[in-house]
């Protein structure tokens, strides 16, 4: 099986570093016109380097109107991975109301924002498409620590469901992926402390974390039409810790 994505533009967001930076590489080697959106110039000048025929996006999404206006600006996008997120881990008892509103607003706001932008497009001109929402096992499963991300990831899970409802009836399909501890910056906030590190590969069948690849080929399967008639599912990519 090949995947092809010629004739098809995709938008990755947080594409400067870690898991979506591996998306926007191999969906580039798959003949996709791919545009990696992210905050920091200095990740998106590397991506250009190593992949000069990549085109690049500087926004901060946690600015409704101007990501929004950004991805206007791009014209059509058959392809969309909303990948872009942080992660702020505190225990239950002293989340911050700041941290709360920080996550909300860049894991799901932001994602909303984009979705909406894109899918509207589409419709309107009655094309097809396809879009990725990065969720995480932190929605299946209670993770110390991780109450606010979890929630936003949940609440990933929740919008995928109805995005694949309103937007699989014009041709839009949206699923979400949701990998375990995958070795990027980001896992380094939750997952470095070797005791934690111990507990969570203990509970992984295959005994270790991801790597961003692992992530990256289901999300192009996917996107790609090999997925036609996959709409609206929440795929953990956990080596089978959400199955025990
Ligand atoms: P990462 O290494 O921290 O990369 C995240 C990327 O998103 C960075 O390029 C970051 O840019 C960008 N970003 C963050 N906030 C943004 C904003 N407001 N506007 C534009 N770009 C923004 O994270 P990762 O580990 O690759 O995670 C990618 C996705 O996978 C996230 O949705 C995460 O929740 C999910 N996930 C990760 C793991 C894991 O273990 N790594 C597990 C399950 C799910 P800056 O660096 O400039 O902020």
């Amino acid at each position: 099986m090949e995947i092809s994505f010629k004739g098809k533009t995709a938008l990755v967001t947080g594409a400067g570093k870690g898991i979506g930076r591996t998306i926007a590489a191999e969906l580039l080697k798959c003949g996709a016109d791919v545009i990696a959106l992210s905050r920091t110039q200095a990740d998106l000048d590397s991506l250009k380097e190593e992949y000069p025929s990549m085109r690049t996006l500087c926004v901060d999404l946690s600015d409704w109107e101007k990501s929004r206006d950004a991805v206007t600006q791009l014209g059509q996008i058959d392809l969309l991975v909303n990948n872009a997120a942080i992660a702020i881990c505190e225990p239950a008892t002293d989340a911050k109301p700041e941290d709360f509103d920080a996550m909300m607003n860049i894991n799901v706001k932001a994602l909303l924002n984009v979705s909406q932008v894109i899918a509207k497009g589409l419709v309107e001109k009655g094309l097809p498409g396809s879009i990725v929402n990065i969720s995480s096992q932190a929605s299946m499963a209670a993770l110390d620590g991780h109450v606010i991300y979890a929630a936003t990831k949940g609440a990933i899970d929740s919008a995928t469901r109805v995005m694949a409802l309103e937007f699989g009836a014009k041709g839009i399909r949206v699923n979400s992926v949701n990998p375990t501890v995958i070795t990027t910056a980001m896992s380094l906030v939750g997952w470095s402390d070797p005791a934690k590190k111990a507990w969570m590969t203990e509970r992984i069948p295959l005994g270790r974390f991801g790597d961003p690849l692992e992530v990256a080929y289901p999300v192009l399967f996917l996107l790609s039409d090999k997925a036609s008639m996959i709409n609206g599912v929440c795929l953990p990519i956990d080596g089978g810790f959400t199955a025990c």
